[in-house]
């Protein structure tokens, strides 16, 4: 299931392209504020952070109704992903996970000895969350969670979310990959942050990568008991890999809800347009809540691809169960636009 799941890689020499789609970037680049925080921070350059980690763990702490003794920060959630690979590879467990979800976990921890059991979606391109359930063995060392979901953009209702891990945690800890959470609005964002505050073996990764547009800069953080935070510790560089200029813009950043607010607003505005263009040429789009779209699509993943960044167009790929699909990150309105006639060419 995994080696079905592979990401077909960009070219390795990269023809310029007039529209870069393919990684899931925020198209509408760092806040002011956090560009000004960054340019501030470089008279710091010469000093260790110290202060910054606790500032940026109080306000994250304060925000989610725990300490800052859950919070462990990384130069983006990949160190805590992989960090999560490694300890629970060790000896040979099992990851239990569900199909058509984000693989970079899952890889690293099959290449170091871990069994991956991935369960079928549903038709709807949605967590089986009972078929999960019903898999978990005394083997099973760890649960992996994306929501919302990379490459399907689909969501598991928050509710149904927690009472999964209220009853699923206490017998394994279940990894929850929060990437894409910036992108559901505010008042529908699901809280898990309370499963830790409660003493529940969680592991929350999240990532700057996406709405604050950090995927350069690199920031991350892992939400969890404290315990688990050490556990996990000795895997990842250490919070000193994350650099003083990196975490004043973090802070920055972390505090502009309205910059948030605004590319919350550009990304849907672009995917809802995607959505329907896509829609009225015949092809069946997944719902999406977070920056990108993935749809079935009528050629072989290799020759699509080639074809669109012929055009100039970066894009994705992935087959499941034979089916190939295409998934497009969500970019400015002018970058879907060229997206759309790009594919319009291509598919003829
Ligand atoms: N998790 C998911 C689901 C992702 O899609 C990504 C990146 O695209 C990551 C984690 C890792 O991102 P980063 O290391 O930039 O935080």
């Amino acid at each position: 299931a995994l080696r079905d799941a592979k990401l077909v890689s960009p070219p390795d020499t990269m023809p310029k392209l007039r529209a870069r789609l393919f990684a899931n970037e925020n198209p509408l680049g760092i806040a002011p504020s956090a560009k000004e925080a960054l340019v501030k921070a470089a008279d710091s350059g010469n000093r260790y952070a110290w202060m910054e980690f606790a500032q940026l763990k109080q306000l994250i702490a304060t925000d989610e109704g725990i300490k800052p003794a859950n919070i462990m920060m990384s130069p983006g959630s990949s160190d805590i992903l992989m960090a999560a690979a490694s300890h629970f590879a060790k000896g040979g467990g099992t990851i239990l996970t569900s199909a058509m979800t984000y693989d970079d976990l899952l890889e690293r921890a099959q290449r170091q000895g871990a069994k991956i059991v991935a369960v079928p979606m549903t038709k709807d391109y949605k967590y089986d969350l009972n078929a999960i359930k019903a898999k978990i063995t005394p083997e099973v060392k760890l649960v992996y969670l994306v929501n919302p979901n990379n490459p399907t953009g689909t969501v598991v209702p928050a509710a149904d979310l927690e009472a999964f891990c209220r009853e699923v945690a206490p017998k394994v800890p279940v990894f929850l990959d929060e990437a894409y959470i910036d992108f559901y609005e505010p008042a529908e964002r699901p809280k898990l942050g309370k499963l830790v505050a409660d003493g529940q073996n969680v592991i929350l990764a999240r990532t700057f990568s996406k709405i604050h547009g950090f995927a350069g800069l690199r920031l991350g953080y892992a939400i969890a008991q404290p315990e688990m935070l050490k556990t996990l510790k000795p895997y990842t560089n250490g919070e000193f890999a994350v650099s003083i200029t990196t975490l004043m813009a973090g802070i920055a950043s972390y505090q502009d809800k309205e910059w948030q607010n605004h590319c919350r607003a550009e990304n849907a505005k672009a995917r809802d347009y995607t959505t329907k263009a896509l829609t009225a040429m015949g092809y069946e789009v997944i719902p999406s809540a977070a920056n990108f779209i993935l749809f079935p699509i009528r050629m072989k993943t290799k020759a699509f691809e080639n074809q669109m960044f012929a055009n100039g167009i970066g894009i994705q790929t992935r087959d499941f169960n034979g089916q190939p699909y295409c998934r497009v990150s969500v970019g400015t309105m002018d970058e879907m636009a060229m997206f759309m006639d790009g594919f319009k060419k291509v598919v003829g």
